[in-house]
């Protein structure tokens, strides 16, 4: 089994967090070091590092819940631009390996700064790619 992570502890009432939602596979709370007003987390209760690793029955709990929680977001803080985050892996950003969503308003200056170092998709190779990535699905 993965080592215990703070997500772990909140989820087990060993650490406080500023809850905003809960349900039987779901708890969402606010972010302790936020990028701006009302960045909260999305958390499943299954204990998975990553998205890939989440059973479709946890999957489809987060989903439903994403949208409400992320309406709630920007009614509370008056945002009306959000970014959804969902890290996996240290290269990535990822520092609680415990699945979790981002959802970060987007307040003036405040909210995820990102830098969109964009290719360029090629006709061939991209055939050959999206064909790899439907075959392992
Ligand atoms: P990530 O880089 O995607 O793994 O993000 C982890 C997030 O968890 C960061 O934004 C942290 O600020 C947040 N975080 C870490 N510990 C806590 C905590 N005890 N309560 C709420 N948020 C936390």
């Amino acid at each position: 089994m993965s080592e215990r992570t703070i997500f772990d502890k909140i989820l087990d009432g060993e650490i406080p967090c500023h809850r905003v939602y809960e349900d039987e596979h779901v708890l969402a709370f606010l972010d302790i070091f936020p990028l701006s007003k009302g960045h909260t987390l999305v958390i499943p209760k299954e204990r998975k590092a990553h998205l890939h690793e989440l059973s479709d029955a946890q999957s489809a709990a987060i989903g439903r819940v994403l949208p409400r929680i992320a309406r709630a977001v920007m009614k509370a803080t008056g945002a009306t631009a959000y970014n959804v985050l969902q890290n996996n892996g240290p290269e990535a950003h990822q520092a609680v390996f415990h699945v979790h969503f981002h959802i970060i308003p987007k307040l003036g200056d405040s909210g995820l700064g990102l830098s969109w170092r964009a290719g360029k998709l090629e006709g061939d190779a991209a055939k050959v790619l999206a064909t790899a990535i439907a075959d392992a699905l």
